[in-house]
């Protein structure tokens, strides 16, 4: 099922996702539904607030640009170490329509993670993975790669940031706006 994407500034994704403590058949529903929204909205990377949901887990696909779908589930990811080395990407948002900006982030990273049979795996990425992972893991403390850029880059993203937040910058998948009212979050 093809879920809405929270646009911003919605507060749920400003919301800290608690962890999960027990792989429901809902928790894997969930993560089945995001994979599905992701592609459908063709994106790289999505994390649960972004569909309404509070909770630590991300889902990530860089192949399937090249009909090499390679889902990556991560519950509960956690960052364990992150390289001096920084590098620069643009970035874009699923939950910011049409904005994107170049982001200095630690160019290597080591991530601990659950998959969905409960299993306790370590990576390391570099390259662009571990700038989704990063991304995606920003998402489940409320960040926003925007929060990344400097207050000036900030401040010159300003009228773009309203225009997302009021509605008027409407991408070709189903959202829900910024302003909508908190409880229209889908229960889980
Ligand atoms: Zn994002």
């Amino acid at each position: 099922m093809i879920l809405p994407i929270y646009l911003y500034d919605h507060p749920v994704l400003r919301q800290k996702a608690e962890p999960i403590e027990e792989i429901t058949p809902d928790i894997r529903q969930l993560a089945q539904n995001m994979l599905q929204t992701m592609y459908a909205a063709q994106g790289i990377g999505l994390a649960a607030n972004q569909v309404g949901v509070p909770r630590q887990l991300i889902v990530i696909d860089l192949g399937r640009e090249e009909g090499m779908a390679q889902p990556l589930i991560l519950l509960n990811p956690v960052l364990e170490a992150v390289s001096e080395e920084t590098d620069q990407m643009e970035e874009g948002c699923l939950s910011l329509p049409e904005l994107r900006d170049v982001v200095v982030r630690p160019a290597a990273v080591q991530v601990r993670y659950l998959d969905l049979a409960g299993r306790e795996h370590r990576r390391e990425a570099a390259g662009l993975l571990a700038r989704v992972i990063q991304h995606e893991i920003d998402h489940l403390h409320g960040i926003y790669f925007i929060d990344r850029l400097s207050p000036v880059r900030r401040l010159l993203l300003r009228r773009k940031l309203d225009r997302i937040a009021q509605g008027n910058v409407l991408p070709p998948y189903p959202v829900v706006l910024g302003t909508a009212p908190v409880e229209q979050r889908p229960a889980l």
